[in-house]
């Protein structure tokens, strides 16, 4: 088989074998090998271990020859050495069919019944297994890692369904002495190595090496385990784990605890060596029981002369093809004792003679075919025609002379197989009970012992030392536990309970980090017996309630304290508890949490429990010092605040100082009830969610009132209202601009009645539009309840003294549900009109679901489903100037829905002549992406009805405030709507847009190819997907891009006419794979400062500017360009690929022709020209960058500050946690706010331009205002100061 891939040619099978090749690799590794006996037998220094083959005899034990798994010891193991110290508290025989539950009650026991009790084991450690997650402390420690019990290692030595003997040769008694005749050191020396067994099922040697020593064996050079090796000076001073009469303080381990290190041991510094390849070193594993000095040796499987399918194939085939005289098993002796005999004569007697195949007597012994042609060939024997008259083929025998070297090599070769084929034949004859018929085998020179239980003996696995069968039916086959078992290093077959708390314990001790995987594991062999109505065994109900104890958990339970805490994505926090989220932020989760359970008067105690042990948990996993402290400090108790507060003797409306003063003095009085006194003081510490009680009881001194988040002048958050989301963010922000704060105030308090005053007629309505379109009655008083709700908060954020503030379920219903879907709803549930009353149809409790629930079929409308952001630039149905100004015929018509926000109010556009080149523009007929499809029908049972995305939320809220303070009382109406309207005056810019042919052949004079049209604006849709861009590429993206119309690529070009006083930039994060046809959310920083210039998008701006921007822009596109395309795709980045090619091809692929050296030089060249040539443009990307920043320099009129900052964290684009920065503005402009729903932080702009990088948390909104125009006033609260000094 000729193969020049390198894979496959090491198993010329082509069967499927375990990674150890030495199994199955090529035969003549061994043959080409000289074997010289005097090489790995060093001197008379006899293996001190003396159990190996052919030099010492062993006694076998005691017991006869057994197959393992049937055997059960009926004697009880280690008999008086333990003592069940575990008394339990519960009868465990009433566990019937109730789950696996924890009694409180248990927990406290633990500390007698300690776990080190139910076994025997030492060289733990209390405190490093308290504290398994700090990886500082496992550093030091250093463990060694998983391990596994002697029944394992029986396993992992050599393979358990096979049996290996050891062998021993003895030299022929022959009446002549024949010439090269191998001497009696020669025979004594054909097997491998001393310590080589036998096995005849591979017909293969196994090299086993077992010894208590202090001294480790030679380790190879540069050995580095993937896990430390074991505490050497601890293996050196105890005693052996497993053994009788020499430990006189009692057994101090049940068992031995083995590690693995593959490969560790070079066979040729042994003494005496083991050798069997040329290569460098041959390679020995070692295994070390870390609680003593014994350590075992063991090699891969040692290949026999006859590759182990030609043994088989050979004897397959004589037991399905017997002689006509024989039974199959005389067959078969017949056939091997034959070869055996050949062999023999040819070594011990000299025979030369040729071996004539074709006749009668070895046709009847073995048969001619292709498989003993192959059989002989490899013993060394050359067939061939002998007798040119007759044609009649022949065996010739191999040289045997010692003298050459040829010689000696077919020597060596032929006395191996002769050991070999006659071990084979005494184990068969031994072993096969099958029928002989009155064949009468031959006694064999070679002796061989079943050494099993000697090996096992050895290492602690035989079955008086570990019992087999003992596993109950409930384990035995349950299906699932083999990775239980694998993990805990532990067979089913020889499970014990008590030898299950070892090897649990054991794992733990040695590699702590894995704990919960191993508790795991053992809580589901537990849980396995209890879920089939068995009674788990008293140790390990008493090992699982000493691990409950001490907090262990397992992976299921930590799902749910993670759910329990509010994480996850259909929980309250709405975003995934990963390492992007800080301990700060899984702190504060935990005390809203707590809070929350505080107002829960059923099952508050309960749900308080399970958040305290939730957080032990995540502090746990994540190895978080700053959670564990959290938790010692806080946790709580199952004191109510009454309770809390009549501990003390203290009224409910007590001041924080008057408290710290009563408690000081309580302790000081009974001390003895400092703990009581202490508990009730966390939870009112909790229960007011004050900084300052929890900052006295973490430090013990009084920080003062520390007004940070209660101060008269700090905003107020806003409390979480189930799944809200970014509605808080939206309403803070509202908050912040005066205008807007101002122009709703006079609604606050207003009743029902005063809201629906109908002054006005139907043609007063006829003459107002909002967002493009009329309004009906019912839209202006559900928009004026709104308006209303919004200024009732407004006043409760400014004159609250409270930390937060709670929306109204109302105010969120009216801010999330459009007027179109409330409509919609109506029509679908009761089929009536839509101009029933509005307070009818608003949604019923029911339960609410998370927009990413609503996702759609349709993957293209699927990013435009997002909470991050409206779809990517709706040019199309931008475009629609030519469409008449009459009103909708439809008035009712969604105003978002398929309506972009570029776009709302379109009918405010102008009505000039610019409108007139116009005529062939139709794009309505192709818009690029279609229109959102009606919504499903369950999406009305949700508790919010339908959740929009962000921007259709602030649409929403625009449009509401917008409709609510139209004003019927003047006459000039729609026009005059634009300078009345505070949402317009504040967020609408003016934008004109113009759409060229692309191509520079088209006659761009021509009329009719151009098109261009003005429109209003609120946000601009600036694109987030690739990295190193910032604010002004985004931006330049969107004013001058290529857009796809009616199937023909055309240019956009945009330019501003009026610029608003708030420009609210979105950022559009929701990007669609066209691979894997899903959206998601590009994390890409995008860097932006505290000011950004927009004069080079104005359309006054300098024509001369513009056009050699242009031809920069152009430049650096296209250099960017080819930095993409260097670094992205498939294959990408490039230059690291070509450089694993070279290597790949300079290292592996040598026998390939095509590979030779000026290949690999080629591929490196080309690697070393891939890299220069990326680096190069770079750097020249770079220069234009810089280039066409120059260009603008001095543009600076247009100047605008960053006021707001909304982010998004998460990996989802359909959901995920939002908060909001704001800007102390206009007192502290380098003073930012942090508006984490309930909390409001003071925070460094640092934090606010940080780059964002590699984190989940980014913005999706950015809000500039314009230099000086002072819309933004982000802190209003009342003073009470003020309004004293004011009296005085
Ligand atoms: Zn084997
Ligand atoms: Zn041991
Ligand atoms: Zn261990």
């Amino acid at each position: 088989m000729s193969n020049n891939s390198p894979t496959s040619s090491r198993h010329p099978s082509g069967a499927r074998s375990p990674p150890p090749t030495s199994h199955q690799s090529p035969n003549r590794d061994v043959l080409s090998a000289p074997i010289a006996p005097s090489s790995f037998y060093g001197g008379n220094n006899a293996s001190t271990s003396g159990l190996g083959s052919s030099h010492t005899a062993y006694i076998p034990p005691e017991a006869s020859p057994f197959r393992e798994p049937e055997l059960v010891s009926e004697e009880p193991v280690n008999p008086g050495t333990q003592q069940d110290t575990v008394t339990s508290t519960t009868d465990w025989n009433d566990v019937g069919d109730t789950p696996w539950q924890f009694d409180s009650a248990w927990a406290g026991n633990w500390g007698d019944a300690s776990a080190t009790k139910i076994v025997d084991i030492d060289g733990r450690n209390e405190e490093e297994e308290l504290n398994w997650f700090d990886a500082e402390m496992r550093q030091q420690c250093a463990r060694p890692g998983p391990g596994v019990l002697p029944p394992v290692l029986a396993h992992l030595l050599h393979d358990s369904a096979h049996t290996l003997y050891s062998v021993v040769p003895s030299k022929p008694e022959l009446q002549h002495d024949a010439e090269h005749r191998p001497t009696t050191e020669e025979v004594r020396t054909a097997v491998p190595h001393a310590n080589a067994y036998y096995c005849k099922e591979d017909n293969g040697w196994i090299f086993l090496l077992w010894r208590f020593s202090s001294v480790l064996p030679p380790l190879v050079n540069g050995f580095s385990p993937a896990h430390p090796l074991p505490d050497l000076e601890r293996r050196k001073k105890s005693q052996p784990c497993v053994g009788e009469g020499e430990q006189p303080f009692g057994q101090v381990n049940m068992t031995h605890h083995w590690h693995h290190y593959p490969q560790a041991v070079d066979g040729k510094a042994l003494n005496p060596p083991f050798s069997q390849s040329h290569g460098d070193c041959d390679l020995l594993d070692l295994y070390l029981c870390c609680q003593c000095s014994l350590y075992c040796l063991a090699s891969a499987v040692i290949p026999g002369v006859l590759p182990r399918n030609l043994v088989e194939n050979l004897t397959r085939e004589k037991r399905t093809h017997p002689s006509p005289d024989k039974t199959p098993k005389a067959s078969i002796l017949a056939t091997w004792e034959t070869i055996l005999t050949i062999i023999q004569n040819r070594l011990f007697r000299n025979e030369t003679r040729l071996l004539p195949v074709t006749r009668p007597r070895f046709n009847s012994k073995i048969g001619w075919s292709d498989l003993v042609r192959r059989v002989f060939e490899t013993l060394g024997f050359k067939s061939d025609v002998f007798s040119e008259s007759n044609n009649e083929l022949a065996l010739h025998p191999p040289e045997i002379n010692p003298a050459t070297p040829e010689g000696k090599l077919n020597r060596a070769r032929l006395l191996r197989a002769w050991v070999e084929i006659a071990a084979w034949l005494t184990i068969f004859e031994k072993t096969n009970k099958d029928p002989l018929g009155n064949y009468i085998p031959t006694v064999q020179e070679v002796k061989t012992d079943n050494v099993r239980e000697l090996i096992q003996s050895a290492i602690g696995a035989h079955v008086n030392q570990i019992p087999r069968g003992l596993v109950p039916t409930s384990l035995e086959n349950a299906p699932g536990l083999d990775e239980a078992w694998c993990s805990l290093g532990l067979t089913p077959t020889s499970y014990l309970p008590k030898l299950l708390c070892f090897a649990y314990l054991a794992q733990c001790r040695c590699d702590p980090a894995n704990t919960k995987t191993y508790f795991t594991h053992l809580f589901n062999i537990v849980n396995t017996m209890i879920n089939s109505h068995e009674t788990p065994p008293q140790e390990l109900q008493s090992l699982i309630m000493d691990e409950r104890a001490r907090f262990r958990y397992t992976a299921d339970d930590l799902r749910e304290h993670i759910s329990v805490l509010g994480f996850g994505r259909d929980s309250e926090l709405g975003v995934e508890l990963d390492d992007d989220v800080d301990d700060e932020f899984i702190l504060q989760a935990w005390r809203n949490a707590r809070r929350r359970a505080w107002r829960d008067t059923s099952k508050g105690a309960e749900r308080r429990k399970d958040l305290d042990e939730a957080l032990r948990a995540v502090a746990d996993e994540r190895g978080s010092k700053v959670l564990r402290k959290a938790w010692e400090e806080e946790r709580g108790s199952g004191m109510t605040p009454d309770a809390a507060y009549s501990t003390l003797e203290v009224p409910k409306d007590v001041d924080e100082s008057m408290l710290i003063t009563v408690y000081m003095m309580r302790i000081e009085d009974t001390p003895s009830q400092a703990d009581r006194m202490r508990e009730a003081m966390n939870v009112i510490a909790e229960v007011t969610d004050s900084e300052r009680l929890r900052q006295f009881l973490s430090s013990g001194r009084d920080p003062g009132d520390l007004s940070n988040s209660t101060a008269p002048d700090m905003p107020r958050g806003l409390n979480q209202l189930g799944n809200t989301c970014y509605l808080n963010s939206l309403l803070q922000y509202f908050y912040t601009i005066k205008d807007l704060r101002e122009a709703v105030a006079p609604l606050a308090h207003a009743d029902t009645k005063s809201l629906d005053d109908s002054k006005f007629t139907d043609d007063d309505l006829k003459r107002h539009r909002v967002g493009g379109r009329l309004v009906t009655r019912r839209e202006i008083l559900r928009s004026k309840k709104f308006v209303s709700q919004l200024a009732e908060l407004f006043f409760n954020l400014e004159y609250c003294e409270e930390p937060a503030v709670t929306p109204s379920l109302d105010l969120a219903k009216l801010a999330l549900v459009t007027s179109q879907d409330e409509e919609e709803d109506d029509q679908r549930t009761t089929g009536t009109d839509s101009s029933n009353d509005t307070d009818a149809t608003l949604v019923e409790d029911v339960p609410m679901r998370t927009p990413h629930e609503r996702s759609s079929p349709s993957p293209i409308e699927t990013p435009a489903d997002s909470v991050l952001g409206k779809r990517h630039r709706e040019m199309g149905s931008g475009m629609d100037v030519d469409e008449p100004l009459e009103p909708p015929s439809a008035p009712t018509s969604p105003p978002h829905d398929a309506v972009p926000a570029n776009q709302v109010a379109s009918s405010s556009k102008l009505k000039e002549p610019e409108d007139v080149e116009m005529q062939d523009a139709t794009p309505a007929k192709a818009p690029p992406l279609p229109p959102r499809k009606p919504r499903p029908t369950d999406d009305s049972v949700m508790m919010f009805g339908r959740q929009h995305d962000v921007s259709e939320c602030m649409d929403n809220c625009m449009f509401q405030i917008e409709t609510a303070l139209l004003d019927f009382q003047q006459e000039k109406a729609a026009i005059e709507d634009d300078k009345t309207s505070v949402v317009k005056r504040l967020f609408y810019g003016k934008k004109r847009q113009r759409l060229t042919p692309l191509t520079a052949s088209d006659d761009t004079r021509h009329k009719s190819s151009i098109h261009e049209k003005e429109d209003l604006f609120s946000h601009l849709h600036v694109n987030v997907s690739e990295e190193g861009y910032d604010l002004y590429d985004s931006l330049g993206r969107y004013f001058d891009d290529i857009v796809e119309l009616d199937g023909q690529k055309k240019r956009m070009e945009v330019s501003l006419v009026d610029l608003p006083p708030l420009l609210q930039i979105q950022l559009q994060r929701v990007q669609f794979n066209r691979e894997t046809q899903q959206a998601y959310k590009s994390q890409a920083y995008v860097k932006f400062g505290e000011t950004v210039y927009m004069d080079r998008f104005l359309e006054s701006a300098d024509p001369e500017k513009k056009a050699r921007a242009k031809g920069v822009q152009a430049e650096l596109n296209a250099a960017r360009d080819r930095v993409q395309r260097l670094t992205e795709g498939k294959h990408a980045p490039f230059a690291p690929a070509l450089g694993g090619v070279a290597d790949f091809l300079s290292t592996y692929a040598v026998d390939a022709p095509e590979a030779d050296e000026s290949l690999v030089a080629a591929v490196r060249d080309e690697r070393e020209r891939v890299a220069a040539q990326l680096e190069q443009e770079r750097g020249r990307a770079a220069q234009l960058k810089d280039a066409l920043e120059d260009v603008w320099r001095g543009d600076r009129g247009a100047a605008y500050e960053l006021t707001s900052v909304f982010v998004h964290r998460g990996s989802s684009p359909s959901w995920g946690h939002y908060f909001f920065y704001s800007r102390h503005l206009p007192e502290r402009p380098d003073v930012w706010f942090k508006y984490n729903d309930s909390s409001v932080t003071v925070v460094s702009k640092d934090e606010v331009l940080a780059d964002t990088t590699g984190s989940t948390a980014n913005p999706y909104m950015l809000v500039f205002a314009r230099k000086g125009c002072e819309t933004i006033q982000t802190v209003k609260r009342f003073d009470p100061q003020a309004l004293q000094e004011m009296q005085e």
